[in-house]
């Protein structure tokens, strides 16, 4: 399969009405996964027909003419993207990219697949990926996943470690289901090198339980983290929207993304695409525009590259996401695995 085209094309940098620059893209490959996590997705999901989708040649050319238009950075995302079939295909297709204009290609995982792929990953010049990991628990992975199995994920992060991978973890903060867990999973993450990112549960579509119920904030986790461990702030910066800190008493570092009790978007860098090719500005903002139908448009790249540019002067200042509870519906209507993390 040839997938990248567009090489010789440059045009000026994505820059918002509010200068910053856009230089790192999320391309969510699938809507589909398998596993349910409670805070993401209903049990009973109605998914895209697959004839909506984006095909890998056409992905790969979006990301190319991203790429071209300042695009430094890479994550390859979902629903879950290592279940979409020939995934490889485009990874490789991708990596020729990191021989000249992008930096880094990386992506996003629940890691139930991941034991199968991290040698190909590796191989695909892919440096660093996020493994998301809300507990140890194999009882409490299966409740929160719902159909997920604990050792799969973690047979596929020994595996990616194994092929040189570094591994950052994320894990969803949740009131009452991993909070008394929080300590075990840094001193297990940090023991094994890898960095643990929290994440505060963002309102993204209708889920069966109360977001309220779920939503624990991360200035509580981190008051009861520092009963026990000394921070150390470090200007350590990945290019996402999480702020470090170093563990003096493990030495390692964690990350906090805190869009509810403070909003990070001052500094955002980035913009998300859809496995049907909308574009999204912003995670939580509803405002999208359509680049499959420029890009089926025509061969040519330049319908394309002028819809991103319009669509890049709506990138707004940021979201407004807040949590109540009985909210009677979410901030953002879709679901996290539409746009991905
Ligand atoms: N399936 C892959 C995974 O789980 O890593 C990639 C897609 S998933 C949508 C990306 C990240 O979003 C995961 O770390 C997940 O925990 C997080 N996530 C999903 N729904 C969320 C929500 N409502 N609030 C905060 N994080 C969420
Ligand atoms: Fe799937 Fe990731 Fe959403 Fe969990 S968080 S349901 S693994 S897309």
């Amino acid at each position: 399969m040839s997938l990248s085209n567009g090489k010789d094309f440059r045009s000026p940098p994505m820059i918002d009405p509010f200068g910053r620059m856009v230089s790192y893209l999320r391309v969510s490959v699938t809507d589909r996964c398998d596993f349910r996590c409670v805070y993401c997705m209903s049990e009973d999901m109605n998914f895209l027909p697959k004839q909506d989708l984006l095909t890998l040649e056409e992905l790969d050319r979006l990301c190319s003419v991203f790429i071209d238009k300042g695009v430094k950075k890479l994550r390859i995302t979902g629903g879950e993207p290592l279940v979409r079939r020939d995934i490889m295909k485009l990874f490789k297709s991708l990596s020729k990219r990191l021989d000249g204009p992008l930096e880094e290609l990386t992506l996003t995982t629940n890691g139930s697949q991941l034991e199968k792929y991290a040698g190909e990953l590796a191989d695909c010049g892919v440096r660093r990926i996020n493994v998301s990991l809300d507990t140890l628990d194999p009882a409490k992975f299966r409740a929160i996943t719902r159909w997920g199995v604990l050792d799969k994920v973690l047979a596929g992060i020994s595996a990616a470690q194994k092929a040189g991978i570094a591994i950052k973890i994320n894990t969803v903060a949740l009131k009452g289901v991993n909070d008394s867990e929080v300590e075990a999973m840094i001193g297990w993450a940090h023991e094994r090198a890898m960095d643990i990112t929290f994440i505060e549960v963002m309102p993204m579509g209708d889920i069966e339980p109360d977001r309220f119920d779920q939503y624990w904030p991360l200035s509580e986790l981190r008051a009861q983290l520092q009963s026990r461990y000394t921070f150390d702030d470090i200007e350590y910066q990945t290019g996402g929207p999480a702020r470090y800190v170093r563990v003096r008493e493990t030495g390692g570092r964690i990350g906090f993304i805190t869009p509810l009790t403070h909003n990070f978007c001052e500094s955002c860098n980035r913009v998300r695409i859809t496995c049907t090719g909308t574009l999204y500005m912003c995670l939580g903002q509803d405002d999208a525009a359509d680049l499959r139908a420029p890009l089926r448009a025509s061969s040519s790249n330049t319908l394309l590259s002028e819809a991103i540019d319009h669509a890049i002067l709506r990138k707004p200042k940021g979201h407004d996401f807040s949590i109540e509870r009985n909210s009677s519906s979410p901030s953002v209507s879709r679901h996290m695995s539409v746009t991905g993390g």
